[in-house]
């Protein structure tokens, strides 16, 4: 039976939006250490329960016109921002590697790098249980996709968590220490080179609207810059193009 990409993209998109409505609740809850599993959502203002047929993502925010059924408060704009980015995400992702072991992998780290990038957004911290819980499911996914050997994982792992310890060493508290732990994670899922692409695509991508944010006068130079998402859309371009950005690169010499 030969079925329409476009149909199996588009049911990609539909289930990154219910993957993303869950990425809400754990964007929420996990850095208050509640449980994202066993509690029902509520309002975050007036803690009444959502009902079933409000929590249809994306959906439910336009129909509820960005407010809460019961209380009438605003709805964040990041709930059906978090839903349509992991729609497309999922779709792309699809779309770029096929229905293989290896997307399942992409998905996941897809996910985790979502959450982490908004929490680090909205208080400055990337939880540790979030690295650790993704690591212990990257050895499963390393296996299961087979894309990649232990030794390109670690070394991946090592060279990408390096790339960052070192600037933080030199400048200190420039890199909080969160940040090295994410990049490690990213360079244990991507192995090697890509990791470390990933990294010094991170870095390039912070250092040029870092530059720009205090030449414009928008940051100062002291202020706190979230680099959580800088490393999410680093790792991006590094998981689907790696190869061929690798290619490219070295084909100038
Ligand atoms: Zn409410």
């Amino acid at each position: 039976m030969i079925v329409d990409e476009r149909i199996v993209t588009a049911i990609f998109f539909f289930l990154g939006l219910i993957i993303g409505s869950f990425l809400n609740v754990c964007i929420y809850r996990l850095p208050r250490g509640e449980s994202v599993v066993i509690t029902p959502s509520h309002c975050p203002a007036c803690g009444s329960r959502i009902g079933a047929r409000d929590l249809f993502p994306l959906l439910s925010y336009l129909w509820l016109k960005g407010r809460c059924r019961a209380c009438g408060k605003r709805i964040s704009p990041q709930y059906p921002l978090v839903e349509l980015l992991t729609g497309l995400l999922f779709a792309s992702a699809y779309a770029h590697t096929g229905l293989t072991a290896l997307l399942l992998k992409q998905l996941f780290l897809v996910a985790v790098l979502i959450v982490v990038s908004f929490i680090d957004l909205k208080y400055l911290i990337i939880p540790d249980r979030i690295i650790v819980f993704s690591l212990a499911c990257g050895i499963l996914l390393n296996l299961f996709a087979g894309d990649l050997s232990l030794l390109s994982a670690v070394l991946g792992l090592s060279a990408a968590a390096a790339f960052l310890l070192i600037p933080a060493l030199v400048y200190r508290g420039g890199m909080g220490g969160g940040d090295i732990k994410l990049a490690a994670l990213i360079g244990f899922f991507l192995g090697w080179p890509n990791g470390l692409l990933a990294v010094f695509l991170s870095c390039l991508l912070g250092a040029v609207t870092g530059i720009t944010l205090v030449l414009t006068g928008l940051k100062g130079r002291k202020d706190a810059i979230p680099f959580g998402p800088y490393l999410a859309l680093g790792t991006l371009p590094a998981m689907f193009f790696g190869d061929k950005l690798l290619a490219w690169y070295l084909g100038l010499f």
